[in-house]
């Protein structure tokens, strides 16, 4: 397969964009879907925004000028540079907070929203048993406020449950664990018939594949900035509320950074007109300027061919797979149209697997309770390495070397 490898590689158009990015010497890195690689350009940006923005601009940065940097707009403008790669206008969308955070901001606008337009009190908040933790979590935060009732149905029942009481269908695009896409056009429309409103999740979406949030005319969003969009750890997230929104916009985590003019330091709170308001305290530059950098990058490469190669290279490695005689239990749809840019596998042993796989240099991921997850974050990953990574897979099997007793002590941070 490796001579196969070389010749995709070869015809490849994305392979230059490699050299971009800091990939280790010895690693096959299959986890770009939970904290993207390191651009090259992003240290050097790092420096220029400590040494020169903030060590010689001071204050004067936060306005745009000589000497300023524009720090003040930093988190509308790095939003308006995420618009473009999921459907959005570029004044609907702003990199501010965490994806909780920004969740429970939306969230809490949704059902104000709902309380103004609707005759009957709606509260339900719709979403799937095994979304992402903090999607559910932030849920039954405000659940035990008193402010939302929690309902989660199996995705082959959402549709039914879209009721009278429901305010939001709040959903992951791409799931986390197993990379199965909803049809966000479909469901977008149901839960609107429905008399609700929908948040979709983007993080393993954003980046790794297009989305078209005005396209299906979504009423929320929020993404991740740390996985595909190569923003570093615990990057900031972005948010995004459809236009038509802007102006029944009313979320309550009312800090100053979202006020109209915070710097009239008035006692009374007036919300920002625009997608501003979705700022809470004063933003952080540093994680901004990373994610700057990322954002730009992927950007230039361009989200269709991103997809493409991420189709293409997961698809050539399940063939890989096959070749090396690897039977293995694929819990991601087969095909790479209806998934996200990764492959999931259940097997009973799938932690030591894990281990074993990350002794020999290829870094995936495991989730609880039997998922080995492989994430092909198509920026900077090459066929050469999905024919390696297979080859591991087979030798970590071969070997029985998952049974080796240190593969088997668990870690916090699976
Ligand atoms: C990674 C991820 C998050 C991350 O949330 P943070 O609050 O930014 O840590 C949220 N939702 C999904 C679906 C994710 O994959």
């Amino acid at each position: 397969m490796i001579e196969k490898a070389r010749e995709l590689d070869a015809a490849d158009p994305l392979s230059a964009f490699r050299a971009r990015f800091h990939v280790p010497d010895g690693v096959i890195y299959l986890d770009g879907n939970s904290l993207g690689c390191l651009p090259k350009a992003t240290p050097a940006a790092m420096a220029h925004a400590v040494e020169r923005e903030w060590g010689d601009g001071l204050i004067r940065s936060w306005n745009a000028s000589e000497l300023g940097a524009g720090w003040f707009e930093m988190g509308s403008r790095v939003g308006a540079r995420i618009a473009p790669l999921i459907g959005a206008q570029p004044q609907e969308v702003i990199a501010t907070d965490t994806v909780s955070t920004n969740l429970f901001k939306l969230i809490s606008a949704a059902l104000a929203m709902q309380a103004q337009t609707g005759t009957t009190r709606r509260k339900v908040i719709l979403s799937e048993p095994g979304n992402f933790p903090t999607d559910i979590y932030m849920i039954q935060g405000l659940e035990s406020q008193g402010l939302a009732t929690r309902r989660l149905a199996p995705r082959e029942h959402l549709m039914a449950e879209l009721d009278d009481d429901v305010a939001l269908l709040m959903l992951t695009h791409a799931h986390y664990k197993t990379g199965e896409l909803f049809d966000m056009d479909a469901l977008t429309k149901a839960a609107h018939d429905a008399g609700a409103l929908v948040l979709w999740d983007l993080s393993h979406s954003t980046g790794a594949l297009p989305v078209d949030l005005n396209g299906v005319n979504a009423d929320f969003a929020v993404g991740c900035g740390y996985k595909y969009l190569c923003g570093g750890p615990g990057a900031p997230a972005f948010a995004f509320v459809a236009q038509r929104h802007h102006g029944d916009l009313k979320q309550p985590l009312t800090g100053w950074f979202g006020h109209a003019r915070p710097f009239a330091f008035l006692d009374d709170y007036e919300a920002a007109p625009g997608i501003e308001q979705l700022q809470c305290g004063t933003s952080p530059i540093l994680g901004l300027t990373a994610l700057e950098v990322g954002v730009d990058l992927i950007a230039e490469i361009g989200v269709e061919r991103l997809h493409q190669k991420s189709r293409a290279l997961s698809e050539f490695f399940l063939e890989c797979v096959l070749s090396n005689g690897l039977d293995l239990d694929l819990v991601s749809p087969r095909d790479s149209s209806e998934r996200g840019s990764q492959l999931s596998f259940r097997h009973d042993n799938a932690y030591a697997i894990c281990q074993a796989l990350i002794a020999r240099g290829v870094i995936g991921d495991f989730r609880d309770p039997d998922i080995l997850r492989l994430g092909f974050a198509p920026a900077y990953l090459r066929f050469e390495d999905m024919a390696d990574a297979a080859r591991h897979l087979a030798e970590v099997f071969e070997r029985s070397e998952w049974q080796r007793p240190e593969f088997a002590a668990r870690s916090a941070v699976t």
